[in-house]
């Protein structure tokens, strides 16, 4: 595809995927099996697609590198064996590691549990120039933590602060944090990997009839699977609750790992490319400097 033709593709992907504010969000509208955000691509273009959007990326990354004005925080959020790992592995594959960096959001340490739901997040987020991703996040706590209610105990919160509606105040504080970060240069970018639950089971038994992906087992993952419901319906309110203009969320179908990559990928150069990147502009005095110092190095004779 031209670069052009590849923008393009990347911004209708954008359109497609992202959650405008105020939509009345409902998940059972989005099809987890769906790929039809490219007509004409199947699945046998995709490499080829996605190694050219790599190269897109990755030229623009360097842009993002040298003008170190903007950060670029990408979320990711999912059930287990909707392929995040693997999302991330495949879209970030070309870019120069010195200007990206991945973090992992398990359940908290004892230190983490001695503070805020956000600072373990705030610590990891991205400097200028650099792209961010958040394997998991601070999303955790309205999902496990929703799903799961009980585990607000271990979080030592003072209990009169504990009420009812603790989610949704939880919601409105993560929308404002965002809107800060955007006010200050951080460019967020959610997306949920919308997997089915039958691809789910599909992708699970794989893990166990295939020696290889044994070690991805684990029988916890088949326990959550049994409130699969409420993961639904906590995911459904978080989308409906954060997603913004500025920082929306992307539901993207996951049952097919070729289309989920490509979607991703476009949704990232979509981000970058509005971004009106470009190398720092050297004046006259740096330019004249430059010029000396070839000049010198013209002159030596080893
Ligand atoms: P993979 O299974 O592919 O290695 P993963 O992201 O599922 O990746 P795990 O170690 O299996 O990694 O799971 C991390 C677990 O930590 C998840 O079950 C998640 O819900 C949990 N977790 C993350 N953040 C929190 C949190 N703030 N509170 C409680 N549990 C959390
Ligand atoms: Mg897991």
């Amino acid at each position: 595809m031209k670069p052009q033709d590849l923008l393009e593709a990347a911004k209708s992907l954008r359109k497609k995927y992202a959650v405008t504010d105020g939509e009345p969000f409902r998940l059972k509208h989005c099809d987890p099996n769906e790929t039809s955000g490219l007509p004409g691509i199947k699945k046998g273009d995709s490499k080829e697609l996605l190694e050219e959007s790599v190269q897109m990326m990755a030229e623009l990354q360097d842009m993002l590198y040298a003008q170190d004005h903007w950060s670029i925080l990408l979320i990711f959020q999912a059930m287990d064996a909707a392929g995040k790992d693997g999302v991330i592995k495949h879209v970030m594959s070309g870019i120069n590691p010195q200007g990206c960096e991945v973090h992992s959001f398990k359940a908290p340490s004892t230190e983490e549990l001695d503070h805020d739901f956000l600072w373990r997040s705030m610590r990891r987020l991205p400097a200028r120039g650099m792209i961010g991703i958040f394997n998991r996040s601070y999303y955790e706590e309205v999902l496990v933590v929703r799903v799961h209610p009980e585990i607000l105990q271990s979080q030592k919160i003072p209990p009169e602060l504990v009420g009812e509606n603790i989610f949704e105040k939880r919601q409105a504080d993560i929308r404002q944090m965002e809107e800060f970060l955007g006010r200050n240069g951080t460019v967020v970018r959610k997306f949920f990997l919308n997997v089915s639950k039958k691809e789910q089971k599909k992708r699970f038994l794989e893990r166990i009839d295939t020696p290889e992906k044994n070690w991805k087992f684990s029988a916890a993952d088949v326990k959550e699977r049994q409130y699969w419901d409420q993961y639904m319906n906590a995911y459904e309110s978080m989308i409906q609750a954060t997603s913004s203009k500025e920082s929306p969320w992307h539901v993207i179908p996951a049952d097919n790992k070729w289309y989920t990559r490509i979607a991703v990928s476009g949704i990232i150069i979509d981000t970058l490319a509005s971004l009106n990147l470009h190398y720092p502009k050297v004046d006259e005095k740096r330019l004249a400097q430059l010029k000396e110092v070839r000049a010198t190095l013209m002159a030596e004779t080893e």
